[in-house]
């Protein structure tokens, strides 16, 4: 916020700046000196964000960390607990993620990380989160998703058809996904409880989608 200030009252600058404007400036004024003062502005804005970006993402995938998952996550899990809306929580992990380290080298499967990640992305609104949990583990809260099991399968297949260029031919990937629409107490005990699911995806056979009902888990 800058103001623009004809006046000849000092104090008036000072009680501007004081309620929480940015600057002031004094007319009359050089356009230069108002362009350089708008610019510093938005350069204090660019760092806010990069700072933020910092505090709140991932530097590999870009994908949120789980700090924001927790703060945020918690907003969303609170409205749900209000009735104002319904939240999917999805664990989703990539499978035999060692092996594809393992046969083509680390940057092929930060490649696969990222690439991913970008699905995710696309995949998700502007409301939901999509984090990175950890190494090759990543947590969706979505807000009033239709189908939740349609989303998910989905998302499945988007990941599985997804291709890593390699030095000769591609690598191809598939995920499992546990996930819960039930709404616990915390978003703690629905983030355990869709990784339960993601234990029994996991179980049996992997590349697959396990939702939790209420306390039962149940794969289909
Ligand atoms: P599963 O199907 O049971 O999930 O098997 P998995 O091999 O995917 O699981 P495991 O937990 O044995 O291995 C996960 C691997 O992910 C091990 C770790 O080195 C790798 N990893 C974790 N973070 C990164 C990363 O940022 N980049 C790369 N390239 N690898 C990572
Ligand atoms: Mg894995
Ligand atoms: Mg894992």
């Amino acid at each position: 916020m800058v103001g623009l200030s004809g006046s000849d009252d000092s104090f008036l600058g000072v009680r501007f700046l004081k309620a929480g404007a940015n600057d002031l400036v004094r007319k009359p004024f050089l356009l230069e000196e108002f362009v350089g003062r708008i610019n510093t502005c938005l350069d204090h804005l660019d760092d806010i964000q990069t700072i933020r970006d910092q505090a709140n993402r991932d530097y590999l995938t870009r994908l949120y960390n789980r700090r924001y998952l927790f703060d945020t996550g918690c907003v969303l899990h609170k409205s749900a607990l209000r009735g104002q809306i319904r939240v999917l929580v999805a664990m989703l992990d990539v499978d035999h993620f060692k092996h594809i380290n393992d046969a083509h080298g680390h940057d092929v499967g930060d490649q696969a990380l990222v690439a991913l990640a970008k699905l995710l992305i696309g995949g998700t609104r502007g409301t939901d989160i999509a984090a990175r949990f950890g190494g090759e583990e990543f947590c969706i809260v979505a807000v009033n998703v239709e189908e939740p099991r349609a989303y998910l399968e989905r998302l499945r297949e988007k990941i599985a058809a997804l291709e890593i260029p390699l030095l000769e031919g591609v690598l191809r990937f598939t995920a499992s996904i546990g996930a819960t629409v039930t709404l616990a107490n915390s978003l703690e005990a629905m983030i355990n409880a869709a990784d339960k699911a993601l234990y029994l995806a996991k179980e049996s056979g992997r590349n697959r989608v396990v939702m939790a009902e209420g306390n039962a888990v149940r794969g289909e």
